[in-house]
């Protein structure tokens, strides 16, 4: 039995077809008696709308509601993947950052998290249950709902790994792993099957866009190994990870680019 975090980005949840698909594989991992977080982002494309949402009232929307606005998407996916499990024979249920709570402190829309309440949820992985969590969202000791920066699920992910003590951090993309450079590109790029920490920020700081670069800085902080995998694909991912055991001496590990 291990205990594991999986998070799944927005395409893995950007319809009913994409979150039924990513439930079957929870309910696998659920099945062979690992305890099961789940972290998810909101649906494809569905922050940046309710950003536009807030532009069309002001440039200058109040901060304070802008993170009750950003952070809904989260909620909508996260009651989604619950019911689907639900409805697929698993017991599931979703917690909102303020019921857990999801402490956080900081700038809207730039929180970062400082402690999440355990207890409750880890009664409810002992019972067999999944837990379904939403990426992004914190609250501060006011109650203020917060937003941990864009792309803050993957931070989500990470604070719950290390706070729960879990055995892995599996991050569930729409990409089956870090490439050498961008496959798009340059059709010769190879995944890239372990790659440390300060070569992940390398790529992440110059456009690689798999990870957002805070969650890889926390995880190197503390020492949590992450898996990049596709949710499309089986195939074995990516392993980001401060362990020198399993490299070569290889000089260059990738190359990433920003455009202009
Ligand atoms: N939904 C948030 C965003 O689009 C957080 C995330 O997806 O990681 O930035
Ligand atoms: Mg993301």
């Amino acid at each position: 039995m291990a205990k594991k975090v999986l998070k799944f980005g927005g395409t893995s949840v950007g319809s009913i077809e994409r979150i039924k698909h990513i439930a079957n594989i929870i309910k696998n991992e659920n099945s062979q008696n690992n305890q099961i977080i789940v972290v998810v982002s909101a649906m494809a494309g569905k922050t940046n709308e309710l950003l536009d949402y807030s532009k069309s009232i002001s440039d200058k929307f109040d901060k304070r509601e802008l993170d009750v606005l950003i952070t809904s998407g989260e909620q909508v996916t996260s009651a989604l993947l619950s019911g689907m499990l639900i409805e697929l024979g698993v017991k599931a249920k979703s917690w909102m950052n303020w019921q857990i709570p999801i402490l956080t402190e900081g700038d809207h829309g730039n929180s970062r998290i400082v402690n999440i309440n355990i207890q409750e949820i880890n009664n409810f992985l002992s019972s067999g249950g999944v837990a379904v969590i939403p990426g992004f969202q914190g609250i501060t000791k006011n109650k203020d709902i917060t937003s941990i920066g864009r792309g803050g699920s993957d931070a989500t992910a990470v604070a719950i790994a290390k706070i729960f003590n879990t055995d892995c951090c599996d991050i569930y993309t729409d990409v089956d792993g870090v490439y050498t450079t961008d496959p798009r590109q340059y059709k010769k790029a190879k995944k890239i099957k372990k790659i440390f920490y300060d070569e992940m920020l390398e790529m992440a700081s110059l456009g690689s866009k798999v990870m957002q670069p805070t969650s890889v800085q926390d995880a190197k902080l503390n020492k949590i190994d992450i898996k990049v995998k596709s949710s499309f694909v089986s195939k074995s991912g990516t392993l980001i990870t401060g362990s020198t055991k399993i490299f070569s001496n290889q000089i260059i590990t990738g190359i990433s680019s920003t455009k202009n």
